[in-house]
This record gives structure tokens, C-alpha cells and sequence, in this order.
């Protein structure tokens, strides 16, 4: 909340006929010190980042953050107050039918259609979009399939669960085979087995070289499944990188917890002759040592000699931050700074 924000959000200048820019070289997003004002409230922040193509992004902030603010702009159903937003190289405000042509939107609430059923529904938008005859029914199987949605074909939208009805959304924002989705929440309200669901649609669809801009609140999905990730905090981005690289922080060193066949067995003894090795101390079924390096080279060196040594490794994996600690601490960077941190 922003007491000093204007109650008006200026206009926007919009020049339609200038040329949208060369879209081969374009990112499949681009935005430069997007703001928006709603009457009272900056809900978007001199915003700028930039998103590959073929990446999959999540975008991460608290309730009220700015995350279907912005999304809302870059899908074009709405106009930022300042600054500028690009989708494969259009402007969002200037050329808004190109920019729908690339994306596929996925809004966090979609709209009732109690009285359709799942085939029904997917045709009027194909028919929408201008599909015809045949390609109209190829395509609307292919989308059915791909979200494995042909056994539901028949069943009245009003009788979908909620895992099911965000697989429709999902289909229907890919009927026209986009190449940027901007999906709000897609997981909200999905049990464990949708979810996972979810995510295996979004691998697949990142396979496939589409550019995914996801939200979610839910850190660790997102982690599993994102490029990088986008802080956003009270309209503004506070970080942006990758989930490696948040869970592994500033640390000079890595910790890894090695378990052994038989316990503890030499594991002590073999660190003090190890270089770049240092025991921390014992657990369970073996112990944690700490490596000087966070390089992958040298933490990969230091598993292959415990092998070639004969140590009976049956498991060594690198101790990391939790993705919601790494936020945590950003904020509480943040708030010590006394500044917010914009990208
Ligand atoms: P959530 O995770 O709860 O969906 P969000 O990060 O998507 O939150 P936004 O919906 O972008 O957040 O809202 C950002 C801020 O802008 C909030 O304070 C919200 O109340 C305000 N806001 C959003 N849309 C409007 C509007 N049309 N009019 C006035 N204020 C709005």
C-alpha cells in the first residue's frame, strides 16, 4: 500500500503503427520499469527482468505481492501506468493481438461454463481461434490427450474436480499451440497427485522449447520445476535466479551428509587424510563433511576418491537451504538494507 500513490493511473502512450521489433532476436519476455497504480495502491514496482526463450520461470511473492498484476499486463487485459512490456518481441500495449498470438494465459480463476461439457467447451474456443473441419477436431484431441482429458470429453464442466478443471484451462490455453504460457497459480487448490500431475505437463511442455511463466506461493514445486526463479515483493522484484544457486546462498563451502553400508566405519579417519575435506560430525548411518569448494568439479572429485578408496558410499548428497528460507532471508536482507533490492 502506497498512501503517496496517485488515485489516477496516468495514461499509457501507444503508438499502434510502430513496427513491433524483430521477434527472432527477441526474449519471449521482456519487461523494462513496469508500474502500476490502482487508486491507493502501487501494486507494481519499476519492474524489469528479462525471460529466454524455452525457459520456465516461476514468479514467487506473498498474497497482494503484484504476481497477477503483472501477469495480467503481459497476457494484454491490462495497461501498466509506466514502462514497458514485450512477448516475443511485442509490445504488449502497442501490439496486443500479436502478443496474444504467442501466449497461451492461464488465469487463477476461470470462468463457470456449469452447462458445457469438456468437448464442447474446448470447441468453442478452437472455433474461437479459427480452427475449421478437421484441424479443429485434430487439434482439440491432441489437447484432450495431452492433458489426458479424451475420457472426460462428455463430462459437464460443473462435474470436474479441480484438478481436472485447471487441466482444461491448461488445454485450452494451448489449443493454439502458443509459444509462451503465463499460468497464475495453476497448482492452487490441487491435491499432491494433481500437483504432481501438473508438473509433469509443465516438464513436458518445457521439453517441447515452450517459454513457461508460472506463479505460485508454493516454493519448493516451483524449485523443482523452474529455470529460475522471480522474487516479487510488494510490487517490486527482489531476486531473480536460480533455485541452485538460492538453495546454495553466498556459501564458500558445501556440506554433504554421506551415508556409508555398515554406519560411521572410516569415514573420520579418511576426511583427515583427504585434501579439501574437514568431518563435521556423525549421524545415523554415517556423517557430514564439509568440502572448501562449492564447485561441481571438486565435490564431484571428492565422492569419486571416497569410492575409489573403498568406501562403502550408498548415499552423498549436498545439504542445502530450503528455497523458503533462501526468500526469508532475502527479506530480512531487505529490511535491514532498510531499501528494497530491484533487479
Ligand atoms: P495473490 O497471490 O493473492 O493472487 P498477487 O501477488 O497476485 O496476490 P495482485 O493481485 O497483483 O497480487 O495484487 C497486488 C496489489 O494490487 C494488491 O494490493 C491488490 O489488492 C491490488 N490490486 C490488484 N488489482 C486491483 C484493482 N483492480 N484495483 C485495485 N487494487 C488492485
Amino acid at each position: 500500500m502506497n498512501d503517496s500513490a496517485p488515485l489516477e493511473a496516468p495514461a499509457v502512450v501507444t503508438n499502434p503503427s510502430a513496427p513491433s521489433t524483430d521477434r527472432k532476436e527477441a526474449h519471449a519476455i521482456e519487461v523494462r520499469h513496469l508500474s502500476r497504480w490502482f487508486p491507493g495502491v502501487h501494486a507494481v514496482r519499476d519492474v524489469s527482468f528479462t525471460v529466454e526463450r524455452g525457459q520456465v520461470i516461476g514468479f514467487v511473492g506473498a498474497n497482494g505481492a503484484g504476481k497477477t498484476t503483472t501477469m495480467r499486463i503481459l497476457a494484454t487485459l491490462d495497461h501498466p501506468t509506466s514502462g514497458e512490456a514485450h512477448v516475443c518481441g511485442h509490445n504488449v500495449v502497442t501490439h496486443p493481438a500479436e502478443v496474444r498470438r504467442c501466449i497461451g494465459w492461464m488465469p487463477d480463476h476461470y470462468g463457470t461454463y456449469s452447462h458445457m461439457t469438456v468437448l464442447e467447451y474446448l470447441d468453442f474456443f478452437a472455433r474461437a481461434l479459427g480452427y475449421k473441419g478437421n484441424e479443429r477436431i485434430e487439434r482439440i484431441a491432441e489437447v484432450m490427450e495431452f492433458t489426458d482429458l479424451t475420457g472426460l470429453a462428455d463430462r459437464l464442466i460443473d462435474a470436474l474436480s479441480k484438478g481436472m478443471g485447471q487441466r482444461l484451462c491448461l488445454g485450452r490455453a494451448l489449443l493454439h499451440d502458443p509459444e509462451v504460457l503465463i499460468l497464475d497459480e495453476p497448482a492452487a487448490g490441487l491435491d499432491p497427485k494433481a500437483r504432481v500431475e501438473l508438473k509433469h505437463l509443465i516438464r513436458i511442455l518445457a521439453q517441447e522449447g515452450k517459454t513457461v511463466f508460472i506463479s505460485s506461493h508454493i516454493l519448493s514445486e516451483l524449485g523443482e520445476m523452474c529455470d529460475s526463479l522471480l522474487f516479487i515483493n510488494q510490487g517490486r522484484i527482489i531476486h531473480h535466479g536460480s533455485a541452485e544457486s538460492l538453495r546454495r546462498g553466498n556459501a564458500a563451502t558445501s556440506v554433504v551428509e554421506v551415508q556409508l553400508a555398515g554406519g560411521l566405519g572410516r569415514l573420520a579417519e579418511w576426511a583427515a587424510l583427504s585434501p579439501h575435506v574437514t568431518f563435521r560430525e556423525a549421524t545415523k548411518s554415517g556423517g557430514r563433511i564439509e568440502i572448501d569448494s562449492v564447485e561441481p568439479e571438486v565435490i564431484a572429485s571428492v565422492l569419486r576418491r571416497m569410492v575409489n578408496e573403498g568406501l562403502p558410499v550408498t548415499d552423498f548428497h549436498l545439504q542445502e537451504r530450503k528455497l523458503e528460507d533462501a526468500f526469508i532471508e532475502i527479506l530480512g536482507e531487505i529490511e535491514a538494507a532498510g531499501m528494497p533490492i530491484v533487479s
